[in-house]
């Protein structure tokens, strides 16, 4: 089914899984950046490609790591080793379908995602571009427009009102156009054990955009806070005076015929995503769940190649995408790549090292530069970022101290 590869093409013989956790991790802080799965790919020829996933990195690096003992369900390691890195889309289909039993949505397509970004940074060092380049340059622009996504981890709503405004005000001041509120007082997922009636919601919109002033884009994330379209519908009635760029992840993320009812009932766009694994997911929410604007995490949907499908069925469907992303330098600079050569993506996610609690964020990677608030376009071949290897031993021995396997 594959086609025979040349003989003297470069050939993939190591996959390193790196599980790694930031020490001062808080199990109620409602932050995925506080642990990460870093993958590199090594090749024969001494180049390698890295790449990150969000998603439990115990669980990420069992979905590659497992052994495989029939058709249905083989080892994504296997998979890889002798193949010829540059082919990475035919490398996606394979691993999709090897791991089909196993796979086709959530860890394990997490999992796929860390590898493939890996193979678009191998790919892109390997040839001497920029990724962008490979995924359908040239860009669009010279630079790439990021929000600033701000998360204070304070202990009680008035201190995170206090710190939220604050923040905004740094990140408007450094440059960034538009910022992301997360604000998430109550339901599953509150952040740091508030208990806070929803409504209170707007206390905090309403004075992050009286400090900030009218021109400031703003979005806000309520990490699906709202058990059902009903009670978010009227408890956002009064918001349209806020003028958000987005309402995020609203509902439970399975209900995308609330989904719809919400996107189809009331002016403010509603955005998801960021969970979803695969095209197929997308389509269900897009089609069926009518949201306004798309955003796959790149990692967890399939990585860069299956970004890209995405963006393509967003395109048909006139529909804005900004990727979402919660971890480090690398993958805002997947999400750099993919704005470059996608005319639909307004902004880019990105969390501020110093706007930020995470000590992953601030030190893995070498950091994406922002000039006047914006990225510029990358130039270096492959992603562009660096691992910090005494930063990457800190956070494995972290990881090693909670699970041992
Ligand atoms: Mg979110």
């Amino acid at each position: 089914m594959w086609a025979a590869r040349y003989d003297d093409a470069v050939k993939i013989v190591r996959v390193d899984c790196h599980v790694l956790l930031d020490p001062d991790y808080q199990i109620g802080s409602t932050s995925s950046a506080q642990d990460d799965l870093l993958v590199e790919i090594h090749t024969d020829e001494g180049i390698s490609g890295i790449g990150e996933t969000d998603v439990n990195p115990w669980i990420a690096r069992a979905c590659i790591q497992a052994p495989g003992t029939h058709t249905m369900g083989q080892s994504l390691t296997d998979l890889l080793m002798g193949e010829d890195p540059l082919r990475v889309e035919e490398l996606w289909d394979k691993l999709y379908i090897g791991s089909a039993m196993n796979g086709r949505r959530g860890a394990v397509i997490h999992a796929l995602g860390a590898l493939d970004i890996a193979l678009h940074d191998l790919r892109g060092k390997a040839l001497g571009k920029p990724c962008y380049e490979l995924l359908g340059g040239p860009a669009l622009h010279d630079n790439i427009t990021p929000y600033a996504s701000l998360q204070p981890e304070v202990s009680s709503f008035e201190a995170y009102v206090e710190s939220l405004t604050a923040w905004a005000l740094e990140a408007k001041r450094r440059g960034f156009r538009a910022a992301k509120l997360e604000i998430t007082p109550a339901g599953p997922y509150a952040h740091m054990g508030f208990h806070e009636s929803l409504d209170r919601m707007a206390e905090v919109i309403a004075a992050v955009r009286r400090a900030v002033g009218d021109e400031f884009v703003l979005m806000v994330d309520s990490q699906y806070a709202f058990p059902d379209a009903e009670t978010c519908l009227a408890a956002i009635r009064g918001w349209t005076q806020f003028n958000l760029y987005f309402l995020e992840t609203p509902l439970p993320c399975d209900d995308i015929a609330g989904y719809a009812r919400l996107a189809q009932s009331q002016p403010i766009p509603i955005a998801s995503g960021e969970w979803l694994a695969t095209r197929w997911e997308f389509l269900e929410y897009m089609d069926r769940g009518r949201i306004n604007v798309v955003q796959p995490d790149i990692g967890r949907v399939g990585g860069l190649t299956e970004a890209m499908r995405v963006v393509r069925l967003a395109r048909e469907r006139g529909l804005t995408v900004v990727p979402h992303l919660w971890k480090t330098s690398l993958s805002i600079a997947a999400a750099a790549h993919l704005a470059a050569v996608t005319p639909e993506c307004a902004y880019i996610e990105y969390l501020p090292a110093d706007l930020s609690e995470s000590a992953l964020r601030k030190e893995l990677a070498s950091d994406v530069p922002l000039v006047d608030g914006r990225i510029p376009l990358p130039r270096r071949p492959g992603l562009g970022v660096e691992i910090n290897r005494d930063a990457l031993e800190k956070f494995r021995r972290a990881a090693a101290q909670v699970a041992a396997w």
